[in-house]
């Protein structure tokens, strides 16, 4: 019963953890997708947290954005590339500016056929150009 009790609540903290993923667009990361969670479930670790988004980003649920301090977390999963900022860090998604240039929508190299991408741009945002 009570192993039971552990399991269901694992899945809900899961599917809290992918739901609060799926309703931002700001591709947060580790510690801060602890701390908004942990405003709805404060009995929630911050390992637990680490693990769950571990095991989604190995199952290819959610993919994840490496920047020079941080690794950041995105459940938008189509084909996309990121800009990060380099002076405020924050990430941003770039897709229609991609999706014209030949090689990303034909999906075809010399070498051979592309079935996923990982591009990052670096430079810094409007904001803070401002
Ligand atoms: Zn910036
Ligand atoms: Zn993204």
């Amino acid at each position: 019963m009570k192993t039971l009790q552990k399991k269901e609540r694992m899945t809900a903290q899961k599917s809290f953890i992918l739901g609060y993923l799926k309703s931002v667009k700001s591709h947060p990361s580790a510690e801060i997708i602890y701390k908004e969670v942990k405003k709805k479930l404060p009995n929630i670790s911050q390992g637990t947290v680490y693990r769950v988004l571990n095991n989604f980003k190995r199952k290819g649920d959610i993919i994840s954005i490496d920047t020079k301090d941080t690794v950041h977390f995105d459940a938008d999963i189509s084909d996309h590339a990121h800009f990060i900022c380099e002076n405020c860090g924050n990430v941003f998604d770039v897709i229609d500016e991609c999706s014209k240039c030949g090689i990303l929508k034909n999906k075809r190299t010399k070498v051979g056929a592309i079935n996923s991408y990982k591009i990052n741009f670096y430079g810094i945002c409007k904001k803070c150009k401002r």
